[in-house]
């Protein structure tokens, strides 16, 4: 049974769903481990184009079964609506192709609520959540007070165990936030109206994974956001709420004691970041909004212009690093034909220090760029699929990042198609 990680090495955003579409034709699991809803994969392939949230990047190819494993938020509304939109499309899914852990917990109808009453209360200090309910969610996973998916296949004992979440929940709605508390009435509504269609989909995936290293099927980890978002590596309090690291990727799936064989870093040619918090390399002004216009940086699921800004060498060094990424996808290649020169920010200038490293993330927000200029190339790339074909300043680009992040460049995207790749 091999195995391989796909994960984000910056912002969020860095093309992951792109890659793994790519190449999970490669492989016979494709499992989703961390996160839910609240950042977008957007994929597109002969089915048309595609802004995924919670289901795996791998339902595009009949013969791979995708796993929503139990590290994941799962929001049965956002979830059955997402298989209603595909299946639309013309996507078969079926249990035979989709699996959702049944230990994986419930994202439940306050999560979301509260998420925006939080940021509501925080107003010029809010975090930039995408308000999907996630860092509620996580805070009440840890506490005990969700249920698991696997709950949902027997009704009675599912009430018994939230109905007595929902009056602790209450409390919170009501005394702190004076809110509408939550009624059974609406809960049982969302569990006939959501619930109850995951049921054909809710298995023992300890099992299924048993059974697929004893029949050597190989396994594709699909990450959310990226290294500088980890809830403890990230440029902490502006992270996500969940592990967004390569070595978690076994336990959110439910892999518990693998060891990953390949972990490929997906790396944008820029950089992008979504929401609040500190972002050094970052653009402002016409510049911005030409680098955002030509790469389309506006969010999968929130429709809201990205923050654009040269390359980080500081950043992705360390994302790399705690990844421990064996593989580089560097994606957006083409964005920067149009540039006369490419900026790259190479170091960071702390108050009277110059560093190379990663400052700790109170320290961030002192933190300046130290920009170095590389040639443009200026000619159209969409069409190039060997490395040696492109322009010699678009080579060297790849190449200088290579060496600067101290990991090979094996993947260079240059258009969002399944086939726009060169593969060194
Ligand atoms: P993810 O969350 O990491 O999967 O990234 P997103 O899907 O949010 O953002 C990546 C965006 O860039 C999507 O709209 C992709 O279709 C697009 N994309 C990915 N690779 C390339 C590329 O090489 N060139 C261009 N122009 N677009 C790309």
């Amino acid at each position: 049974m091999s195995n391989c990680a796909i994960v984000g090495i910056n912002w969020g955003d860095e093309g992951k769903g792109r890659m793994v579409d790519l190449i999970c034709a490669d492989y016979d699991v494709v499992v989703r481990y961390q996160g839910g809803g609240n950042a977008g994969h957007t994929v597109i392939n002969d089915y048309g184009k595609f802004a995924l949230h919670l289901l795996p990047s791998g339902i595009f190819h009949k013969d791979v079964v995708s796993v929503i494993g139990n590290g994941v938020a799962v929001d049965p509304e956002n979830l059955i609506k997402e298989i209603e939109y595909v299946r639309e499309k013309g996507i078969k899914l079926s249990p035979d192709n989709l699996k959702i852990s049944s230990r994986a917990s419930l994202l439940l109808p306050w999560h979301k609520e509260l998420d925006c009453l939080e940021e509501q209360r925080l107003a010029d200090k809010k975090y930039g959540s995408t308000k999907q309910g996630i860092a509620p969610f996580y805070s009440d996973k840890y506490q005990k007070k969700t249920v698991l998916a696997g709950e949902i296949l027997n009704e009675k004992a599912f009430f018994e165990h939230l109905l007595p979440i929902m009056e602790w929940k209450n409390l919170t709605l009501e005394k702190v936030y004076g809110a509408e508390p939550t009624t059974y009435e609406q809960l049982k509504e969302w569990y006939d109206n959501y619930c109850i269609k995951l049921m054909p989909f809710i298995g023992d995936l300890e099992y299924f994974f048993d059974n697929a290293k004893n029949t050597e099927k190989d396994v594709l980890f699909e990450a959310q956001l990226g290294a500088l978002r980890d809830i403890d590596f990230g440029i902490h309090p502006y992270t996500t709420s969940s592990s967004t690291i390569a070595a978690y990727a076994p336990i959110g799936a439910g892999l518990p004691s693998l060891k990953l064989d390949k972990i490929i870093g997906v790396v944008k040619a820029y950089s992008t970041c979504v929401g609040e918090g500190p972002f050094t390399s970052e653009w402002f002004g016409e510049e911005a909004d030409k680098l955002r216009e030509e790469g389309g940086e506006f969010g999968a699921k929130t429709g809201r212009p990205r923050r654009v800004g040269s390359f980080d060498v500081v950043a992705t060094r360390y994302g790399v690093r705690m990844q421990g990424a064996t593989e580089i996808a560097l994606t957006k290649m083409d964005v920067l034909s149009y540039m006369d020169e490419i900026p790259v920010c190479t170091k960071y200038k702390v108050g009277d220090r110059i560093t190379e490293k990663f400052p700790f993330p109170s320290l961030l927000p002192a933190a300046e760029p130290i920009t170095e200029y590389l040639p443009g190339w200026k000619t159209d790339i969409t069409g190039v699929r060997r490395f040696e074909d492109l322009p010699k300043e678009a080579q060297d680009y790849v190449l200088y990042i290579e060496k600067a992040i101290g990991c090979y460049i094996k993947y260079i995207s240059v258009g969002p198609e399944r086939d726009s790749i060169i593969i060194r």
